[in-house]
């Protein structure tokens, strides 16, 4: 671990954060670093054969969190001379996808795999997690991505309501739509689930993931 990396986990850790990694990507600003935030274990294990209003106002406030957490790391980026873009914790431009993937990220830091169900699997967390990461010039020490992927297991294609799960493992390369179906999920949802909050999220191939824990 260089200056940088301590500098940067050691802040991350005063603010409760401690699962931090540091990712070269194709970008203007050269390296990433990325926070995985755990969600419930007991909210999360409510969620069964449909979301609950209380995962639903969780995911927001963690991601209230993680931008929060985000912002002010950058301060410290920027008060030692270099730049930084926080990526928002819940960002979407178009075609259901954001300007940076978190989980492109948080996968060369090496911590973690993109599963079946296009979630990222964090090796300390599992699939109950959200992502956070700043892109910056400042330079670290990085990762490098882990070998892992799910096997023979189909558990959240076949529970998946919205039949939007492809039962493909991801390989380095491939575009999320070659295993997962985003518009299939998103319509579910706010067909089903709008009463339940706007963007509302599922949460089953969280619950049942057997990487759950
Ligand atoms: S959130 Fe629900 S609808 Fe969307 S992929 Fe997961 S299980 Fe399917
Ligand atoms: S439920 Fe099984 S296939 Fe789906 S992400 Fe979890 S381990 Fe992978």
């Amino acid at each position: 671990m260089n200056d940088n990396n301590k500098i940067i986990t050691d802040f991350f850790n005063s603010i409760s954060v401690t699962e931090i990694g540091f990712a070269k990507v194709d970008n203007e600003l050269p390296y990433a670093i990325s926070i995985v935030i755990p969600l419930s274990k007991y909210v999360l294990s409510k969620v069964d054969t449909m979301p609950t209003f209380e995962y639903f106002h969780h995911y927001r406030t963690v991601n209230a969190f993680i931008d929060n957490a985000l912002l002010r790391c950058a301060f410290e980026i920027e008060k030692r001379g270099y730049n930084y873009l926080c990526v928002g914790a819940s960002q979407s431009t178009s075609e259901y996808k954001g300007y940076f993937s978190h989980k492109q990220a948080a996968r060369l830091a090496g911590l973690g795999y993109i599963g079946k169900s296009a979630l990222f699997i964090s090796e300390k967390y599992g699939p109950a997690i959200r992502l956070g990461t700043i892109l910056t010039d400042m330079p670290f020490e990085v990762g490098s991505p882990i070998d892992k992927d799910c096997g023979e297991c189909t558990i959240c294609r076949d529970l998946c309501p919205a039949m939007a799960i492809r039962g493909v493992n991801y390989k380095e390369g491939m575009e999320r739509s070659e295993i997962f179906d985003a518009a299939a999920c998103s319509n579910h949802m706010k067909k089903a689930y709008q009463h339940i909050g706007r963007g509302s999220v599922c949460g089953i191939c969280i619950s049942k993931c057997p990487k759950f824990r």
